[in-house]
Formats: structure tokens, sequence, C-alpha cells
């Protein structure tokens, strides 16, 4: 089997440094270029990591030397995977794509162009079928963390659906390394995250419509999206009222969220989580300190009342919101022999 060879850019911060860890003995991707900012370039990624999250750097990445995002550092690789903050993204994005290079990226600025498949594999791997008619290189977005955690459970019931009230309750990291003072969030919840209401209601609504080549179709649903940031580390929850276009059997929406699958899962993808939506049936769950899965997303406190239901969700913003989703995002690629 041909060997992915990538990059990755922001490789210092949260996301970069699970992508990092995810690739350790990937089966069939190949991490050779790390890149930093400007100020790090040319270090040992060893050295100059502020390494934050669980277990150790892996070995393989420890003596590699931090490289720049300018495009001449990156010509040897099939894929640069892009974890660069959104201020910095844009341009830096839009200069490899110019060069030839092709983009897998995390941050936000073309996330909702009709022309850039934003994917979450199980939800809408068929979105990347537009590439099939694209002339050379191409640009590959994954969605906000939020959006993309709130979408698992969406998919198999969104014929159901006819209006959407959510409310989320997001952890600090999702706001990267240097996001947030302690002093601001220390026992306090913040109800405003800038940008973020309108990222998920747009995002959702791309990746749950229809998109092929000369046809694209957002979902079009009204979703009311109040956003706030709470003193948890990891993990993104949501509290979602779904507005039914008729009542439903609890139990049947139960079933519908246990018995999804999709390509991810039938193709036996090296990151594809068996069961990408957990019911779980504990009272208090889900919780971020117990049940947080890094690729599945966990759902708890389904009812339904008239046409009304509701649930509550969590799954790991920097994995299945971020590094994971990304590489998963490879790994469906390679199987459709995108790349
Ligand atoms: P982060 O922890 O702040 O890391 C940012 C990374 O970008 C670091 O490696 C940093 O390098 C590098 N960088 C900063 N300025 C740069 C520049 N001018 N040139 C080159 N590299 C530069 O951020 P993060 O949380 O990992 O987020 C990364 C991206 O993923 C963002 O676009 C974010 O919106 C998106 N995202 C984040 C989450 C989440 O839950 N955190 C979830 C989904 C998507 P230094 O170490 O050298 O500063």
């Amino acid at each position: 089997m041909g060997r992915v060879r990538v990059s990755i850019l922001g490789s210092t911060g949260l996301v970069g440094q699970w992508m990092v860890k995810l690739l350790e003995n990937h089966p069939f991707i190949d991490v050779v270029k790390l890149s930093a900012s400007p100020g790090k370039v040319g270090r040992r990624y060893g050295d100059a990591v502020h390494w934050f999250i669980p277990g150790d750097i892996p070995e393989y990445a420890r003596d590699i030397e931090l490289v720049s995002t300018e495009p001449l550092d990156h010509k040897d690789v099939d894929v640069v995977l892009s974890a660069l903050p959104n201020e910095v993204a844009g341009s830096v994005e839009s200069k490899l794509l110019a060069s030839g290079i092709n983009v897998v990226s995390n941050a936000s600025p073309e996330r909702l162009s009709p022309s850039v498949p934003l994917i979450n594999p199980e939800v809408n791997w068929n979105h990347l079928e537009i590439l099939r008619s694209t002339k050379g290189n191409w640009l590959v977005k994954n969605p906000n963390c939020t959006a993309a955690i709130i979408s698992m459970p969406l998919k198999p019931l969104q014929d159901l659906i006819h209006e959407l009230h959510i409310v989320t309750l997001q952890s600090v990291s999702g706001a990267g390394y240097l996001g947030l003072s302690y002093l601001a969030i220390d026992g306090n919840v913040i109800p405003f995250i800038k940008g973020e209401e309108e990222k998920i209601d747009a995002e959702i609504n791309k990746m749950l419509g229809k998109q092929s080549p000369g046809n694209y179709e957002p979902w079009e649903k009204p979703i009311y999206v109040t956003s706030t940031r709470v003193p948890v580390k990891y993990g993104h929850m949501a509290v979602i009222h779904a507005v039914l276009k008729e009542p439903m059997d609890r139990d049947k929406i139960i079933n519908a969220l246990r018995n999804f699958r999709s390509l991810p899962q039938e193709a036996e993808l090296p990151t594809a989580p068996k069961e990408p939506v957990k019911v779980l049936d504990r009272i208090d769950a889900p919780q971020p300190a117990r049940d947080l899965d890094p690729m599945a997303v966990s759902v708890g406190r389904v009812s339904v009342r008239n046409n009304v239901l509701r649930m509550v969700v969590l799954g790991d913003n920097l994995v299945r919101g971020a590094a994971g989703i990304t590489i998963l995002t490879l790994e469906t690629m390679k199987h459709l022999k995108l790349i």
C-alpha cells in the first residue's frame, strides 16, 4: 500500500500535538515535517514544544527540526495538515495551494466555500467526491470542533428534524494553549465565544446538506445556538432540543443513534470508532470527567415530549473535534483513492 507523507503546521499547539501523537506508528501515514511559529524554526521539536497532552512526546518526533510554513519547506510531502490559528491560516494555506500543495486544515477560512469539502467523515464523506472533478491540488477543511461533535448524532436523525435549539458548554482547551487566562475562567462561566454560534449553525447546515459537482445545497434548517465557555479542561458538551416534524418514539431514536454506522466503520479505517455514537444509559451521563471518548460522541438524557427531542451530547474537542478528524479524513480519502 502506498504511504502518505505529511507535514504538520502548528505542530507545537494543542491540536498539532494530538496529530503528532495520533500519527505515531500509523499504518500508512508518515510525518516527515513539523512546523511552528517563526521564533521556533530551526529548533528540535522535543526542545521547542511545551508538551501538554497525556503521555510522552513520541520518540519519532523529538529530533525533527522545525520548519517554516513556506511552500519550499513542504514541497516533498503529499499533504500538509494545518493546525494554525485562524488569523494566520488563511494567507499561509493560500500560498501553499498556489504552489500546488494539498492541504487538510482545521482552521476556519474557506470552510463555507461551495467548492471546498467540509468533512466529518461519518457525516458527509460523500462530499469528498467533488474532488474527483478538481484539477490539480486541493483544499479540504475540518469543521469547527463543536459542529464536528454535534453533527454526529444529528446525522441519523436529520430527516426527522424541523429545527434545533442548542446550548453548548465548551471546555477551555477549545481556545488553544494560550487561549484563556486562568483568572477569567476559574469558577466562572462565560456565555459568549466570538464567532462560534454562527460557525456551528452554518457548518452543521453545510455538512448535513448536499455537495456534489455543480450542486451545493445546504440543509437550511433553523439552528438557534448559544455558546458558553465552562471551567472544564477537555470535552465540549451541548444540550440539544430538536423540534421534530412529528412526535417520535424514544426507543426508535435511541436505536437510530446506536445503529448509526458509516463508511469509516464499514471500511474499518484505523482511526474510526467502532460505535460512532454511544448512547449512555446512566441517568447522570454524559460527563467530561467520566465519559470522554477520543473519537466517539457520547449521548445521554435522551427524552421525547410531544414533538421535542432532548439530548445531551459530549465529544473530545481536540481529537474528534480536530486532530482525529483530520487523520480520519485522510484515511477516508486514501480509501476512496483520492490520495
Ligand atoms: P494553539 O494551541 O494556539 O496552537 C497554535 C499553533 O500554531 C502552534 O503550533 C503555534 O506555534 C503555531 N503558530 C502560531 N502563530 C504562527 C505563525 N505566525 N506561523 C506559524 N505557526 C504559528 O491552537 P490550537 O487549539 O491547537 O488550534 C489550532 C487550529 O485548530 C485553530 O485554527 C483552531 O481554530 C482549530 N481548532 C481548535 C480546536 C480546539 O479544541 N483547540 C478544535 C478544532 C479546531 P508556536 O508554538 O511556535 O507558537
